[in-house]
């Protein structure tokens, strides 16, 4: 399936699109490739010579319209979110109205595009920089946030005045779907956002090789994410990368342990685990440390498993099967290394993709969990003695992307704050992420910024002129 030019297209080469809480097909999407997502790329780059000259208030407008449409729809987005994805329902319309604020607060942001005026040397010169949209963006997004991760690359770059063309995760191609059916009902100008879903590898070389393509933004894994960088450097791209994490959460014995409990409870184990910024090492202060697991461990075991559209339901399914052994060999890898499992610790035999939300005591820097992304719901616990061994054990990891620390002691609040090697850092703060603040990792997790003032940069490239008058 694909949207280029303001016009959907359908092929015979169909995939089918399963629910991972019951392994049922629920849909199936024509696929494309390497041709189709050319004739996107060159509907891109026509429409970009109007759209970037049109107004921004105009531009915002097409945007707030389709904010109008997607909020009318809401309801159906997140069903559709949970089917593909699984999680559970109150979570997928948190996703729904976290992706719609996206395109709200860019909608906004577009009449803000400023430049400079820059004070000269000479009096018969007259120096500014002009803000202009670089271009043609390819993005490529992933399953776990099917809806929100689309419109958090599209309403920055609409604002900015580029033009998109987008393919999105075979998982969870409906959501996409969803989303440019509302562009298309906005009336946003034919070119202006495609779609193209299919064959990741010939849509992947397609978007890095063209030189029609400034930018490529992507969200997924490092070793995905190195690769494209690699494939576009032959073309000198603009990069966005946000890419996998290994967020610490540390635990002071000041801390309010049972706020810190029900932090690690939202980083830890909201989507299963299966977000970037989850949490992968709980970090807890040697004295407090078997106060927390029991504490920890008790609220982890009340926790309620199952298919996303049941109510009451907190965990839903991972994405497939692959994910939930990778959670296995994880677990079990850590019991074998001298981990004990304080709550869950076991696949659940059903249809779905399901892991019991799991909690292990005395972990250590040796086990796989303590370095390889489990992108799933084990929460294992390691403990410290001081402030500068957690920090120096919170930062030996190539990923930069989320770290969280629970303190009530200022000065140790803002030691850590300065001190760790992460893009976004959350003091008794477990979701740090809101629509006006950069979202985007250092090291491995990857370059660039999402939301806010910052987000938009990543669209804007800053064009010196120099005029001399006489
Ligand atoms: P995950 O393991 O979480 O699925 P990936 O990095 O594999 O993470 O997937 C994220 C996105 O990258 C998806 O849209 C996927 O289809 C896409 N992708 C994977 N491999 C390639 C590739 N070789 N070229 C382009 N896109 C790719």
């Amino acid at each position: 399936m694909a949207y280029i030019n303001g016009e959907w297209l359908e092929t015979t080469d169909q995939e089918n699109v399963y629910n991972p809480a019951t392994g049922e097909v629920i849909g199936s999407v024509s696929i494309v490739g390497a041709n189709e997502t050319k004739e996107a790329i060159q509907a891109a780059s026509e429409s970009f010579k109007t759209w970037r000259k049109l107004p921004g208030a105009t531009r915002g407008a097409y945007m707030a319209k389709a904010v109008e449409i997607m909020r009318s729809r809401a309801d159906e987005l997140a069903n559709t979110i949970t089917k593909e994805n699984g999680k559970p329902l109150a979570d997928a319309k948190g996703e729904v109205t976290s992706g719609i604020n996206y395109l709200e607060w860019y909608a906004e942001e577009a009449k803000r595009v400023y430049g400079d005026v820059v004070p000269a040397s000479h009096e018969d010169k007259h120096l500014m920089v002009l803000r202009q949209p670089v271009g043609v963006a390819a993005a490529i997004t992933p399953w776990n946030f099917p809806f929100s991760m689309i419109t958090r690359k599209i309403a920055p770059a609409l604002a900015a005045g580029c033009t998109v063309v987008l393919k999105p995760a075979p998982a969870t191609p409906l959501s996409a779907i969803n989303v440019f059916e509302c562009f298309h009902e906005a009336g946003v100008p034919a070119g202006v956002v495609n779609l193209v879903i299919g064959d990741a590898e010939a849509i992947g070389k397609e978007m890095t090789s063209s030189t029609d393509v400034s930018k490529l933004t992507f969200t997924g894994s490092t070793a995905v994410g190195k690769m494209l960088m690699r494939d576009s450097a032959a073309t000198m791209k603009r990069m966005s990368m946000e890419l996998g994490g290994h967020a610490p959460f540390i635990i002071f014995e000041d801390a309010d342990l049972e706020a810190a409990a029900n932090g690690v409870l939202m980083s830890k184990f909201r989507n299963a685990g299966q977000t970037c910024i989850s949490t992968n090492r709980v970090y807890v202060q040697q004295s407090v440390a078997s106060e927390f697991g029991d504490l920890l461990a008790r609220k982890v075991s009340e926790l309620t498993v199952g298919d996303g559209t049941k109510e009451g339901v907190d965990v839903g399914p991972l994405i497939n099967d692959g994910a939930v052994q990778k959670v296995n060999e994880h677990v079990q890898d850590a019991c074998s290394k001298g981990g004990k499992v304080l709550s869950g610790g076991n696949i659940i035999e059903s249809d779905g993709n399901f892991f019991e939300p799991t909690v292990i005591q005395g972990a250590t820097d040796t086990m796989r969990i303590a370095t390889e992304e489990t992108f799933g719901p084990v929460a294992p616990i390691f403990s410290f003695e001081t402030t500068e061994e957690v920090i120096e054990r919170a930062n030996n990891s190539r990923y930069g992307l989320a770290g969280y620390c629970f303190t009530n002691d200022l000065s140790r609040a803002y030691e850590v704050m300065n001190e760790l090697e992460y893009g976004i850092v959350g003091i008794n703060d477990p979701t740090p992420i809101t629509v006006q603040a950069p979202f985007g990792g250092i090291k491995e997790s990857g370059t660039g910024k999402e939301g806010g003032k910052y987000g938009l940069d990543d669209y804007l490239i800053e064009k010196f002129v120099s005029i001399k008058t006489n």
